[in-house]
């Protein structure tokens, strides 16, 4: 068996991995698909003391770093179950099970797409799901931000201190945010709030994004916005489905972890996006992979 086998290839998953195994400590790692988001970024200018790189030169980095130690790594492996036995045991899609001592999931998350006709043809250009990552891409120019719930908010009150304008796009008649956010945002000068508002399509010249349309669900008419980026803000699932009945997860299906990465499950340890860590950043995920390696290690020497 493993002491450590990590759930997850992305720079949570990474860093457990490299922790875990400069322990001495065997260690394996299944990732379905090895650098996870960092795979579909492209400028990422918050990596602290890298000025500027992108997604798959990082994930080329990451993956030199595992493999300079001595760690098992399955790539294109998909885990679908986790149970607690003598040890803690994970099955995988091809039906091979892998037992380990402990486990540290780091299967991260997704962003929630709108499923619109130019979303995916203008994502990374000026298709975007992160402000803190890609605001400043914008600056002086007029964005849109898809949602009204907290991080639609956030975000474009975020936005509104960087960007020319932010318009606002809430489907339904209320905004689901926080009163002292909405109250913040409709303070603002450069928010416009737009409710009732189904976005239809995202608009481009071939290079880039131009606007975008909507229909008023009051009205039925179809309107056009010039915006040079749309910031898709209407919720980031966590990569969890096959934990449901196994683990303590919120209602949103996020890990519940404790400060030393700890879940429900004895010996069982999760990092980065797929948990409760309220922000979800490359540089954060890697610390809280690194967290959760230490919190193993821990439990390992006292089991
Ligand atoms: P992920 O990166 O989501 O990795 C999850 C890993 O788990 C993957 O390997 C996946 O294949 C695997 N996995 C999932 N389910 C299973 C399963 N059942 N079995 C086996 N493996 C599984 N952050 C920044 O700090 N700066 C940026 O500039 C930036 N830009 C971004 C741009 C985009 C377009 C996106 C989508 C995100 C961006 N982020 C950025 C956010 C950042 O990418 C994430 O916070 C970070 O990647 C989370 O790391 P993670 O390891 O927790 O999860």
């Amino acid at each position: 068996p493993y002491d450590v086998l990590v759930v997850g290839g992305g720079p949570a998953g990474a860093a457990a991995a490299i922790y875990a195994a400069r322990k001495g400590i065997r260690t394996g790692v299944v990732a379905e698909r090895f650098g996870g988001q960092v795979s579909d970024t492209m400028a990422i200018e918050n990596f602290i003391s890298v000025k500027a790189t992108d997604g798959p030169k990082l994930v080329a980095g990451l993956e030199q770093h595992v493999l300079d130690y001595d760690v098992d790594l399955m790539k294109t492996q998909k885990a679908v179950r986790l149970e607690k036995k003598d040890l803690v045991e994970v099955e995988l899609e091809n039906g091979a099970i892998l037992k380990s001592k402990s486990v540290i999931l780091a299967t991260g998350a997704r962003w929630r797409e709108m499923n619109v006709p130019g979303e995916q043809e203008y994502r990374n250009k000026g298709v975007a799901y992160c402000p803190h990552c890609d605001g400043p891409l914008f600056k002086g120019k007029k964005t849109a931000v898809i949602g009204g719930g907290n991080s639609g908010i956030e975000a474009a009150i975020d936005l509104a201190g960087i960007v020319e304008h932010v318009t606002v796009l809430e489907f339904s008649d209320t905004l689901r945010a926080d009163d002292v956010l909405v109250k913040k945002a409709q303070s603002l000068p450069n928010v416009t709030i737009i409710k009732n508002a189904m976005t239809t399509e995202v608009l481009g010249d071939g290079q880039r994004v131009i606007g975008l349309k909507y229909t008023d669900r009051l009205t039925d008419e179809s309107h056009l916005v010039d915006v040079a980026g749309i910031f898709v803000q209407i919720g980031l699932v966590p990569n969890s489905e096959f934990l449901r009945d196994t683990l303590e997860l919120t209602n949103r299906g996020e890990v519940v972890v404790d400060a030393h990465g700890r879940t429900s499950m004895e010996g069982v340890f999760a990092a980065g996006d797929v948990t409760t860590a309220p922000y979800k950043q490359i540089i954060i995920s890697m610390g809280s992979g690194a967290n959760a390696a230490l919190g193993a290690f821990d439990y390992l020497i006292r089991n």
